[in-house]
């Protein structure tokens, strides 16, 4: 399966890629298959089955809205967080909702969307059974999705055949680990980013290829620049109040009297992160970076590279390219879903991907960058999922910021290195997926352990 740059950063809204944006985006392809087998003008009722982590943590991740959305034929990338909120206060009122904005059918949130907190299917913990249902209750149509992380989403069909997921354009150079994208790499005399670049050539041109990267910095630019200047309390019910906008005026305020700070450039990471996870806790547009909730990590080290680096547009598309590949050998040969992984496959991905992504803008070699991705995840294996209440909160808000700043650590540290180590990036990757294998589901974003319960809710 060829994972592209574009699959890996998407844009969409908050809170969660895979408890958000994949149900979603599940929701409307369900909804798009019963409108493409001639049914839904018979449909007179929908329901929806949410099981494993998706019931367990889905309130906290606005689930039950998302896939409302999804119904009425909303997808992630087109979504105004303005619209949907009006939306779904209509639904509640009216008890109706107009499935993929063209037929309307009774619809009450709280008694058609049945969460099932002990069951899970045995694919993924993230699933969801729709039923589309005619007047007198008979099925017309039914359909199993799993959303495993970082958005992506699988139908029951491609979950039991994976060789349906391999279908796409055939690229020019196919890797399938980092031994062998090091090894076409060197071959070709590539760097990882062209690699990548002339694999995501072959369904677009460069030009839309790299017009497609500055959309995605702009979009993260613009969720960073959003984040600074919001003030007030996020939603959900624990009170958390927004730092970034604080943090900027502090920031500002130093940099206007020119106090000398050795490491203000550190606190400048920690405010784009924030104010990126704030966005995203608040329901607002964020850029998957593998996922939403680590969607703090790579705008914040690329803001930083483009600040404190004298980044260049070159380097944005080599960094974005390079993490990109990055992203894609844990996507292929682990997982980003927190539901399987715990938080070392959301934050420790992020924290690889922009690693690895700001050693190649900064001229590093390939095996300094395969280093500083592995130095990455190193430190965040064993890494837990535990938000308080099932909000992508607490830690995860400040988790974002720990994770740019090991990111930019994990870079330097490779950068001063010749590129050879003792643990190579696959190894790595083969120990997360153990990791998080082993790890018990109280810690993989089921909110039955950790912080989520050592810590009361006042
Ligand atoms: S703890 Fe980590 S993995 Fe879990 S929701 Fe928060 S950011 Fe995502």
């Amino acid at each position: 399966m060829n994972v592209s740059v574009f699959d890996l950063f998407k844009i969409g809204i908050g809170p969660s890629s895979s408890h958000t944006m994949g149900p979603m985006t599940a929701a409307a392809r369900f909804i798009r298959e019963v409108q493409e087998r001639g049914q839904l003008a018979q449909v007179a009722r929908v329901t929806v089955d949410l099981y494993g982590s998706l019931a367990l943590t889905g309130k906290g991740h606005a689930t039950d809205t998302a896939v409302t959305l999804g119904l009425a034929g909303w997808l992630p990338a087109q979504v105004d967080p303005d619209a949907a909120a009006k939306l779904i206060d209509e639904v509640r009122q009216q008890g109706k909702l107009t499935l993929a904005g063209s037929h309307a059918v009774e619809f009450r949130i709280d008694r058609d969307i049945h969460w099932h907190y002990k069951e899970s299917l045995p694919y993924h913990p993230n699933a969801l059974t729709l039923r589309a249902l005619d007047a007198q209750g008979g099925s017309l149509h039914v359909g199993t999705f799993y959303s495993v992380g970082g958005g992506f989403v699988v139908t029951e069909t491609e979950a039991q055949s994976p060789a349906a997921l391999a279908t796409g354009p055939a690229i020019p150079f196919p890797f399938a680990n980092a031994a062998e994208l090091l090894e076409v790499a060197e071959r070709e005399k590539l760097s990882i980013a062209d690699v990548m670049l002339r694999n995501e050539c072959a369904v677009r041109s460069e030009q839309e290829v790299r017009s497609g990267l500055d959309h995605i910095w702009n979009a993260m630019s613009t969720c960073i620049d959003r984040g600074l200047r919001q003030e007030g309390v996020l939603p959900g019910g624990l009170s958390v109040k927004r730092r970034a906008a604080n943090l900027r005026a502090t920031l500002e305020e130093r940099e206007r009297n020119k106090k000398a700070d050795p490491l203000i450039a550190m606190d400048w990471i920690n405010a784009w992160a924030l104010a990126v996870n704030e966005e995203n806790a608040a329901g607002g547009k964020v850029v998957t970076a593998p996922t939403n909730g680590a969607a703090g990590v790579v705008p914040a080290v690329l803001r930083y590279y483009d600040r404190f680096c004298d980044g260049t547009q070159q380097g944005r598309h080599i960094f974005l390219l390079t993490a990109g590949a990055i992203g894609s050998l844990y996507k292929r040969n682990a997982s980003l879903s927190a539901a399987e992984m715990g938080c070392q496959g959301e934050i420790g991905v992020a924290c690889s991907m922009a690693a690895g992504g700001l050693a190649a803008a900064q001229g590093g070699a390939n095996g300094q960058i395969e280093n500083a991705a592995e130095i990455g995840m190193e430190h965040n294996l064993g890494l837990t999922c535990d938000p308080i209440r099932g909000l992508v909160q607490i830690p995860c808000i400040e988790r974002n910021a720990m994770g740019a700043v090991k990111a930019i650590d994990a870079s330097r540290l490779a950068l001063m290195g010749d590129g050879t180590h003792h643990v190579t990036l696959d190894r790595v990757i083969e120990t997360m997926r153990r990791t998080g294998a082993d790890m018990h589901d109280s810690y993989k974003e089921t909110s039955l352990g950790g912080l989520a319960v050592n810590v009361p809710e006042c």
